[in-house]
């Protein structure tokens, strides 16, 4: 039957126009026919083979494992396969077939022969270990993707990772290295599979300087690229490594960087029993796990870092909470997103009333337009503003606080957010306003003080300076104050401070101010007016009022204001000068009489100027010789006798000439150098009447003018004048003491004194001026009085039947009647004299008779109008 297969013709085409390899062996396993494909595939002539087992063609384990399979098919089985890799030879190559055995037997059931079949399925395996180790990447990647889904850290991450390269990849082993850093070696942090003690047998690096950083490993985290093996045993760049991979059977491996924000972070490295695993399409699979790795990694941190935030925005929240700052978030359109508990304690609104509303309701109506503004263009600018602001409660209360506000950003650089953080520092403006109160506000009238005064017209010079337009100070002192003090005693006086500074608000208009500087002196500014003229009307209303009877309690007052006026910027350019106007117009109102104003002029100034100079120049004046006495005659008026002088102080300036004692003598006063020209005059005086007594009469007289000043000095080095006299050897009654009523208006203790100790001294005391003070006749019967001297505004306008003759009259009958002598002061023509004569008036003084003459010229005139020496004068 055998023979009748192989020599049928026909069979034997059909077996060799088929493309598998066929071949028949006989029970003994020797090859009784071959076929067309099967000679070609091993290229082997079938001649040369049949009769034989046709063995000597393959390597000595594969014929063993070919008689052990033919074996086994006469075993009984109807059917052996069997799928191995058999070299060959003609191809110098390990292919994979799978053959598959049958055998014949004959009709007593003996085996005849086998027929097997073979096919090579390299190829078709090795695509479908292809796509069975690609299904098991794609496996592999969308595990890790889920995983990644899962995972929140890397500690967590990696190792699934390698589980997954080796569970559903068909990797053999898988691990991932990091560097520790110090001496940059790759160790695993993550490993799964077989063979995994081949990792504590290895050392890799990722420094390029060791050989052990070269490596795939190192060079994939190093470069940031897949480093692929696909051939192990043969591959160089494992050379280093060779003693230990070659042990493990490794045919393929990979190595993956894993980059994490753009930094070399880890190497994935994979191993695989097979060579040329890693094709393009493997490779792309794993970059592309190695992206997601990459991209859970930076995940996980943007994860870390909203967790962060969370984190720190609920501690935010908590310090928020617990925080006495009041805190309110608003979005890009102010509307208010969220408040804290202090926001709720100061403002009043809860969060459930205000959420949702404009950040607006705060508004206090306290700052301009051009405020907000300000605002907003900084908040714009940079993002934040800081300062103090009114707001407004719910309870329609206003309230300072201090604000900081901050701006959260979205992404794109718009505002998300605006954060306010403020302060209630209402207590401590009050706080502030107190102390400030305490150092700028008149206590008594609650105006601003000298101190706030000063600033504010610096301010107020300030703001002229910028709108061009003048403003006018004001001066005010009233007048007669010190009496109603005196008379109805301080509280009265106080309550009459406090009317006045209410009656002064109601003159001017809102925006001037009003200071009180101490005493009884105020000031007024008016701003921004255009000329003095625009001031003319508040000085008027202030006259006016101010004249206005006071009622103090039970009491009437009766008082009146000078006023000193002076513009800015024509009269002076800084505060200092302008109030030195001001205050000099003031005086010059008061000279005129009270109840006066008076503006500032230059002339006003150059006086000022004059005196400030004359005061500098007088202190040298006495020692330098520059003072000198004139004396003018007194004449006996029913006599014509001369029979006293009046000493009246000079002062010859070596460059500006001579000054009239009106000017110099109120400036000595001031400074107090009357003191010393009065001593000098007295001394003088002394010497004179001593002289003029021997040479022309011994009851003669000089009469010295003492001012307040040097009667109220309590210090004075000198003697009194009393002592002087008797150590001149001069009787007391040759000095007359001339005073003023001012004097006596305020009389005190020490004046009483005064007074006194002349009549101990039997010096007689004149009352000079007379007529023009408020002197009553009732002071002077009170005071020791022996003369009064009319004064010469009485005797100047004397007329016959004129109103000043009357009141001359009247002055000589009371003097008289009081046993007091009368001097007329002025007397410059016949007429006056004779009136004056036939009214009855003792003595006379004025240039009728003479001028003030110097000693030697006043003496020579003493003794021509005498003739000589006489003792018949009464
Ligand atoms: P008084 O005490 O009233 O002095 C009289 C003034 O009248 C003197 O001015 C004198 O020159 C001036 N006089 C005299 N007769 C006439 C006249 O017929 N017509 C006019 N128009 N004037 C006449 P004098 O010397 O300029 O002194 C001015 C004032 O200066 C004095 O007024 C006195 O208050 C003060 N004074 C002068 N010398 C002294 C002084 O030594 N000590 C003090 N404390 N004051 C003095
Ligand atoms: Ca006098
Ligand atoms: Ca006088």
């Amino acid at each position: 039957m055998l023979s009748k297969i192989i020599h049928d013709k026909n069979l034997k085409a059909l077996m060799d126009s088929m493309p598998v390899s066929i071949f028949i062996k006989d029970a003994e396993s020797n090859l009784v026919f071959m076929n067309h494909a099967c000679e070609q595939a091993w290229q082997i002539n079938s001649a040369d083979v049949i009769g034989t087992d046709g063995h000597q063609f393959f390597p000595p384990e594969q014929q063993a494992c070919f008689l052990a399979t033919d074996k086994e098919v006469f075993s009984g089985k109807a059917k052996v396969e069997c799928e191995e890799w058999i070299w060959n030879a003609a191809l110098q190559q390990n292919r994979l077939y799978i053959t598959t055995k049958m055998p014949v037997y004959d009709a007593l059931g003996q085996p005849l022969f086998l027929i097997a079949t073979t096919y090579d399925i390299t190829e078709r395996k090795q695509s479908e270990s292809r796509i069975q180790r690609l299904t098991h990447l794609y496996k592999a990647l969308s595990e890790v993707n889920q995983a990644i889904v899962r995972m929140s850290n890397e500690q967590q991450l990696f190792p699934l990772i390698c589980q997954c390269a080796v569970d559903h990849g068909g990797m053999q082993m898988a691990w991932i290295g990091q560097s520790n850093g110090e001496n940059q070696q790759i160790l695993p942090v993550a490993k799964y599979g077989k063979d995994l003690d081949y990792l504590d047998r290895i050392v890799v690096s990722a420094s390029a300087d060791a050989p052990e950083g070269r490596g795939p490993v190192g060079t994939a985290f190093r470069e940031n690229r897949i480093f692929i093996i696909n051939d192990v045993e043969a591959d160089p760049t494992l050379n280093f490594w060779r003693k230990t991979i070659d042990g493990y059977g490794w045919q393929s491996m990979a190595a993956f960087p894993i980059y994490r924000a753009n930094q070399p972070f880890a190497v994935l490295c994979v191993y695989h029993n097979q060579k040329d695993v890693f094709d393009e399409s493997a490779i792309s699979l794993l970059v592309e796990m190695s992206k997601d790795i990459t991209f859970a990694l930076e995940n996980f941190d943007r994860e870390a870092q909203r967790k962060n935030d969370e984190a720190s925005s609920r501690l935010a929240a908590l310090v928020y909470e617990t925080s006495s700052e009041a805190m309110m978030v608003t979005d890009a359109n102010h509307i208010i997103v969220a408040i804290n508990n202090a926001f709720t304690e100061i403002t009043g609104y809860t969060e459930s009333e205000i959420v949702g509303l404009s950040g607006t309701i705060l508004k206090s109506g306290r700052h301009d337009s051009a405020f907000y503004q300000a605002m907003g263009h900084q908040m714009r600018l940079t993002g934040k503003w800081h300062g103090e602001i009114w707001n407004k409660r719910k309870s329609g209360e206003i309230f300072p606080n201090r604000l900081t506000l901050n701006t959260v950003y979205n992404e794109d650089g718009s505002v998300k957010y605006r954060v306010s953080l403020f302060t209630d520092i209402s207590q401590q403006k009050h706080d502030e306003e107190m102390i400030w109160r305490q150092g700028n506000v008149d206590a008594l009238t609650g105006l601003p003080n000298r101190r706030m005064f000063h600033q504010n017209l610096e301010q107020e010079i300030k703001k002229s300076q910028r709108s061009g337009l003048p403003f006018v100070l004001m001066f005010l002192d009233l007048d007669d104050f010190k009496e109603v003090n005196d008379s109805f005693g301080h509280a009265m006086g106080d309550m009459l401070l406090k009317q006045t500074a209410e009656r002064l608000k109601l003159c001017v208009r809102e925006f001037d101010s009003i200071a009180r500087l101490g005493g009884d002196e105020f000031t007024v500014v008016l701003s921004e007016v255009d000329n003095l003229k625009g001031a003319d009307r508040v000085i008027e209303a202030i006259l006016a009022s101010i004249a206005e009877p006071f009622r103090l309690k039970d009491k009437q007052a009766f008082i009146s204001v000078s006023i000193g006026v002076t513009l800015y910027p024509n009269d002076a350019l800084d505060a200092d000068n302008l109030l030195k106007n001001a205050d000099q117009a003031m005086y010059a109102a008061k000279k005129t009489g009270r109840n006066q104003f008076s503006y500032f002029t230059r002339s006003m100034q150059e006086v000022a100027q004059k005196r400030i100079r004359m005061a500098v120049d007088l202190r040298g004046a006495v020692h330098g010789g520059q003072i000198w006495v004139a004396y003018q005659p007194i004449l006996d008026l029913k006599t014509g006798h001369i029979v006293k002088a009046e000493a009246l102080a000079r002062w010859t300036h070596p460059v500006l000439g001579a000054f009239s004692p009106a000017e110099f003598i109120p400036i000595a006063e001031h400074t107090g150098l009357i003191v010393d020209i009065g001593q000098w005059i007295f001394e003088q005086a002394i010497m004179q009447v001593k002289r003029w007594q021997q040479l022309y009469h011994p009851d003669f007289q000089v009469s010295v003018n003492k001012s307040p000043v040097q009667i109220h000095n309590k210090m004075s080095r000198y003697a009194s004048w009393g002592h002087q006299l008797t150590q001149a050897g001069l009787l007391g009654k040759s000095i007359v003491v001339e005073i003023t009523e001012g004097l006596l208006l305020d009389a005190n203790d020490v004046v009483n004194k005064k007074l006194l100790e002349f009549r101990d001294a039997s010096i007689q005391v004149a009352l000079d001026d007379f007529g023009t003070g408020y002197s009553s006749l009732s002071y002077l019967k009170k005071f020791d009085i022996d003369y009064i001297k009319i004064d010469r505004t009485f005797v100047s306008h004397l007329a016959p039947s004129s109103d000043d003759l009357a009141l001359c009259e009247a002055m000589i009958l009371m003097a008289h009647k009081l046993g007091i002598k009368v001097i007329a002061e002025g007397i410059e023509t016949e007429e006056q004299q004779q009136l004056l004569i036939a009214a009855g008036c003792d003595y006379g003084q004025g240039f009728l008779f003479s001028e003030p003459l110097p000693a030697e010229e006043f003496e020579r005139f003493l003794l021509k109008s005498s003739g000589l020496k006489t003792s018949g004068w009464h």
